[in-house]
């Protein structure tokens, strides 16, 4: 098992942030109106690891100095971003994978069919039978094709440990 890791995704690393939260990994990404100082700080703060494409962050003291962990993401690609920061940091790719809102960070909670009625479109409740919701944005998951595509990554990238 890998410790419990937390994150926190500069702006330019925003799609790299939602892989980790399909990963169940607990990551803050903040607004594009934030500046470096707020990232540091929270990072610090809240004990994250900081994902950033800026190297200016890394030559910061606090990082230089070991108080805030930071990850120097350098590929465009967001499955070699992924790959990068599963095999530096060994991450658990599907121990707890689809547990967390890819929009909001908030852990999901399981829901029954009848409870999603009218707020998932009709073929979807008509054909699924597992739902879990975001009870902090009200989002549903369920295990549609889009999840099933994730779900296939999420075993490439366990295998390639
Ligand atoms: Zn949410």
């Amino acid at each position: 098992m890998t410790p419990d890791l937390k994150f926190i995704a500069d702006t330019n690393v925003g799609r790299l942030a939602k892989w980790l939260r399909v990963l169940g990994y607990d990551t803050l990404m903040l607004d594009t109106h934030s500046d470096d100082n707020h990232l540091v700080r929270l990072a610090f703060e809240q004990g994250r690891v900081i994902l950033t494409k800026d190297s200016h962050i890394l030559r910061r003291r606090i990082v230089t100095e070991g108080h805030v962990h930071a990850v120097f993401i350098q590929d465009d690609d967001v499955d070699s971003q992924l790959r990068q920061v599963v095999s530096a940091l060994g991450l658990d790719a599907d121990i707890r994978a689809f547990s967390r809102c890819i929009e909001c960070n908030h852990t999901l909670e399981p829901r029954a069919r009848d409870q999603v009625e009218g707020q998932v479109p009709p073929y979807v409740f008509r054909t699924q039978q597992e739902f879990a919701q975001c009870p902090q944005c009200q989002r549903v998951y369920w295990q549609g094709t889009h999840w099933q595509r994730m779900r296939r990554e999420v075993e490439s990238l366990a295998k390639a440990k």
